[in-house]
C-alpha cells in the first residue's frame, strides 16, 4: 500500500498539521490503493504564505528563465510518465494503455505550447504605433490557488500549472482526493526541474476543507477551478468577499449533430468519442442529435457501437474502457439511467447494473437511449459516465434549438459534408468550442465554455492571458 501524507510546502515534503487519513479506491478492484492525509487550515495558510512569501521574487525572474523551468518541466515529465499513468490507472480507472497515450499525452502537450506560446507573446510593449508613450505590461495576476478534478487529472494540473508559471504567478494547487497520486508525482517533477521555493505548493484535501479555505483565503488573488457547476458556484459565492478573480472550468452536455448528409463513419465516431474516458469527459458529446432521415440507421449503428466496447480492468493492457472513478458516481449514472428508463426513453445498449460476468468495481455497461427528447433528465443532466442520448430533430433550424437548449456551452459538434451549413452551424451554437467531422482543434486554440460551462480559457495564450493582468501606464519614457 502507498502512503504518502505529506504535502508539498515551500520547497519542502512537510508533515500535516493534523493527521487526517484518507483511502484512495481503486475503482477497478473497490479496495484501497494508497493512504494520503487531507489538509486543514494551518496546512491551506502555510502554503498560501510560502506563495505570497514567493511571489516578488518570481515576478521579477525574467520570463525567459521562468520559460526555461517549464521546459525542463517538460523533459522530466517525460521520464516519469509510466510512474503517472500508474498513478492515475489507480485511483481513477484510466485503463493503462489510454493512461500511457491521451492522459499523459495531454500533459506534456500543454506543457510545450505554453513554453512555445509565451515565447511568441511581447510580456511588455507600447499600446500602438500611435502613442509611442503608452505601455502595456502584463504582469502576473498574484497568488493562483489551483483546484483540479479526477477526471483529466495530468490535463487539468498541466493547463494551469505551466501557464500559471510562465505568466509569474505563484501557487497553490490542491488536486482531487479522488486523484491525489499523479498530482504528488507532478510535485516531485517540479521540484525536480527547480522551480523556487514557495512557487508551486500542493496540499492534499478535500472541497469543503482545503477548497473552500482557498477560495475564502485574503491572499489568494485568483482561483483557477475545474469541476463540477455545483463546485464552480459555491468557489464563485465564497470568493466573492475578497473579490477574487474566479476561472472556472466547468461541466457540459455537448450536441453532436448529425445531419443526413454526415460521413459514414460519424455517427461511430460519436459514440466512440462518448465512451472514451469511460464517459468522464465535460466536452463529452453526450447528446446526439440526429436528423429524422437518417434516423432509425443511426440508432442501429450508435447500439452496434456502444455493444462492441469492452468494459475492463483499468491495470490490464488493452483497448477497453476502464470503470467510473468511485462509488457516488456509479450510484449516480445508475440512477441516472433508471430516471431515463422511466421517462420513456429506449434502452438499445447496455442498461442499469454491472456488465455480464462483473461482480467487483465501478463498471458500468456502455449504454445508449434512444428516442429522447431534449427535456428529459438524461438530456439535461451531466451524467458523467458512458452513457449517449440520441434525439431525432428535422430541419437544421430544430437542430440549433435543441442543441442550444442546455444550461451548458461548453462544446459542440457537427457532421455534415456541406461545408456552408457547418460554418453557419459554428456561428450560432451557444459553446465555447465547436468541432466539426471529427476534426480537433489545433494546439493553442483555446479550451473553455459560454453559459454555466464556465467563463475562463485554458491552453496557449489564451490560457497564459487568464493568469495575467494588463497593467497600462501613461508617460511611458523612450528607453
Ligand atoms: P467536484 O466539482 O466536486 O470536484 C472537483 C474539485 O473541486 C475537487 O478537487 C474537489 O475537491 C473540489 N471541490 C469540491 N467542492 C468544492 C468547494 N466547495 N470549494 C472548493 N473546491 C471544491 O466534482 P466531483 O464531485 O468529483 O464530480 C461530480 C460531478 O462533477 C461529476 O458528475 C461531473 O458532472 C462534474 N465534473 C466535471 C468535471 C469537468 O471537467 N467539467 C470534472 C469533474 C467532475
Amino acid at each position: 500500500m502507498i502512503e504518502k501524507r505529506d504535502f508539498y510546502i515551500n520547497g519542502q515534503w512537510v508533515s500535516p498539521a493534523v493527521p487526517n487519513d484518507f483511502e484512495v479506491i481503486d475503482p477497478s478492484t473497490e479496495e484501497p490503493c494508497a493512504i494520503v492525509s487531507l489538509g486543514g487550515e494551518a496546512d491551506t495558510n502555510a502554503a498560501v504564505a510560502a506563495a505570497k512569501a514567493a511571489l516578488p521574487g518570481w515576478m521579477a525572474t525574467p520570463v525567459e528563465d521562468r520559460i526555461a523551468l517549464v521546459e525542463k518541466l517538460a523533459e522530466i515529465y517525460t521520464t516519469r510518465g509510466e510512474d503517472i499513468a500508474q498513478a492515475m490507472s489507480a485511483e481513477m480507472g484510466a485503463p493503462i494503455d489510454m493512461a500511457r497515450t491521451q492522459q499523459i499525452g495531454a500533459g506534456s502537450y500543454h506543457l510545450k505550447n505554453f513554453v512555445r506560446a509565451a515565447r511568441a507573446f511581447e510580456f511588455d510593449r507600447p499600446l500602438n504605433d500611435r502613442s509611442p508613450n503608452d505601455r502595456l505590461i502584463f504582469e502576473a495576476v498574484g497568488v493562483a490557488a489551483l483546484i483540479t478534478p479526477w477526471n483529466w487529472p495530468m490535463n487539468q494540473i498541466t493547463l494551469k500549472v505551466g501557464a500559471a508559471a510562465v505568466a509569474g504567478c505563484t501557487m497553490v494547487l490542491k488536486p482531487s482526493e479522488q486523484s491525489p497520486l499523479n498530482a504528488m508525482i507532478f510535485a516531485e517533477m517540479m521540484d525536480e526541474a527547480g522551480f523556487p521555493a514557495g512557487v508551486f505548493n500542493l496540499v492534499n484535501g478535500d472541497g469543503v476543507g482545503v477548497g473552500s479555505t482557498l477560495s475564502g483565503h485574503p491572499d489568494v488573488d485568483m482561483v483557477s477551478f475545474t469541476g463540477s457547476t455545483r463546485a464552480g458556484t459555491a468557489i464563485s459565492k465564497n470568493a466573492a468577499d475578497t473579490l477574487k478573480k474566479v476561472h472556472l472550468e466547468l461541466g457540459g452536455k455537448g450536441a453532436n449533430v448529425v445531419f443526413a448528409d454526415a460521413d459514414e463513419k460519424a455517427v461511430k465516431r460519436g459514440v466512440l468519442h462518448m465512451m472514451n474516458n469511460t464517459g468522464q469527459s465535460c466536452n463529452a458529446p453526450s447528446r446526439m442529435l440526429v436528423q429524422r432521415e437518417i434516423y432509425d440507421q443511426a440508432v442501429e449503428t450508435a447500439a452496434a457501437t456502444a455493444s462492441m466496447v469492452t468494459v475492463g480492468n483499468a491495470h490490464d493492457e488493452g483497448r477497453h474502457i476502464g470503470p467510473v472513478v468511485n462509488e457516488v458516481q456509479f450510484n449516480k449514472i445508475q440512477a441516472l439511467i433508471q430516471v431515463g428508463i422511466d421517462e420513456g426513453a429506449r434502452v438499445v445498449a447496455g442498461g442499469t447494473g454491472r456488465p455480464d460476468g462483473v461482480n467487483q468495481g465501478f463498471f458500468v455497461k456502455p449504454t445508449v437511449f434512444a428516442d429522447v427528447n431534449n427535456d428529459m433528465t438524461i438530456a439535461r443532466e451531466e451524467i458523467f459516465g458512458p452513457v449517449l442520448t440520441m434525439i431525432p430533430f428535422d430541419t437544421e433550424e430544430d437542430a440549433v434549438e435543441i442543441a442550444n437548449d442546455t444550461p451548458y456551452g461548453l462544446t459542440n459538434y457537427v457532421q455534415t459534408q456541406d461545408g456552408a451549413r457547418a460554418n453557419r452551424m459554428a456561428r450560432v451554437l451557444r459553446s465555447g468550442m465547436v468541432e466539426m467531422n471529427g476534426q480537433a482543434r489545433s494546439a493553442g486554440s483555446p479550451f473553455g465554455g459560454m453559459k454555466q460551462s464556465g467563463n475562463g480559457r485554458e491552453g496557449g495564450i489564451f490560457g497564459i492571458e487568464d493568469f495575467l493582468e494588463v497593467k497600462a501606464v501613461g508617460g511611458w519614457a523612450a528607453e
